[in-house]
């Protein structure tokens, strides 16, 4: 199963024989009107009732599905009551990055308000703007100490993410400021679509090892696989859950593959007029272009 959010509405995704490859060909249908009113509209409160929507959407008509506009995707999860995010959870970044590998998950938050979806322009803050392409999972039922082994039964689906950070915000004075520095408006793109586990099997993708990258101006600057993070989704969510109360439509941001413009030399980063391009197996693609910023 694949939900958007299209123009705000949580929208069941038409699964085209020739694979949901461009976001140019996407057919879906309206949950609040397919589901008569029994799912809302709003696409944040579908996690709540995870479990129910799945069970409903398996069986749901997609014959009146309709084209719908890539450019009206909206953000997946427009209000996550709590948002994670893994630092240095790939060796080849932790070392770019000048520091060891993690022996426990380096854990901070993005602030909500810094979400936005898959597409479209993001004002650049004044400082040195930097990507951070990365897989996401949204949880669909929350609970506490959850072990490693059930970790995915907790996952609502997969995403792609980028962790936008203003490297000068971030390390303007010690100890760094990841919360902040990656919180600007519109640092916190997710999307296109929530693709659920058993969907990426049945494509035959493997949920714990998706290639994932990002371009800029058309140029590769990430390549990697997920399967080479240092703790996988099942560990994250059991690391994370024994501490804090996982809920309904949390958002998990977990890592980044090495690329990163700081870890250039010279460094690099981003500029009025760039697109950038993000992209996952099985997952498709986000597209934004940056304007304003420092001069
Ligand atoms: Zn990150």
């Amino acid at each position: 199963m694949r939900i958007v959010n299209h123009d705000g509405r949580l929208t069941l995704l038409d699964p085209a024989p020739d694979d949901h490859g461009g976001p140019d060909d996407l057919r879906g249908v309206d949950v609040g009107r397919a589901s008569g009113g029994r799912f809302a509209a709003d696409p944040q409160a579908v996690y709540d009732r995870w479990a129910e929507f799945r069970d409903w959407a398996a069986t749901a008509s997609l014959a009146d599905a309709a084209p719908l506009d890539p450019d009206r995707l909206g953000a997946l999860t427009p209000r996550p009551p709590q948002v994670f995010a893994i630092g240095l959870n790939y060796r080849d970044h932790a070392a770019e990055s000048g520091m060891g590998v993690p022996t426990e998950p380096v854990v901070f938050t993005k602030y909500a308000s810094s979400f936005t979806g898959p597409r479209g322009a993001i004002r650049l803050s004044p400082g040195n703007v930097d990507w951070e392409v990365e897989l996401v999972a949204v949880i669909g039922e929350g609970g506490h100490d959850i072990p490693a082994a059930r970790g995915w039964e907790h996952v609502a689906g997969l995403t792609i993410g980028q962790d936008l950070s203003d490297r000068t915000t971030q390390f303007a004075a010690p100890p760094a400021q990841f919360g902040l520095g990656k919180s600007y408006p519109g640092f916190s793109p997710v999307g296109p679509a929530l693709v659920t586990v058993d969907e990426l099997r049945a494509a035959g993708h493997d949920p714990d090892d998706l290639e994932l990258g990002c371009l800029v101006n058309g140029e590769s600057v990430q390549k990697g696989r997920s399967g080479a993070m240092v703790f996988g989704v099942g560990e994250i969510v059991a690391r994370l859950s024994a501490i804090v109360t996982l809920l309904p439509g949390d958002v998990v941001f977990t890592g980044t593959p090495a690329g990163i413009g700081a870890g250039m030399s010279p460094p690099r980063f981003l500029g009025d007029g760039d697109e950038l391009v993000s992209w996952c197996s099985g997952l498709g693609q986000m597209q934004h272009r940056f304007v304003g910023g420092a001069s």
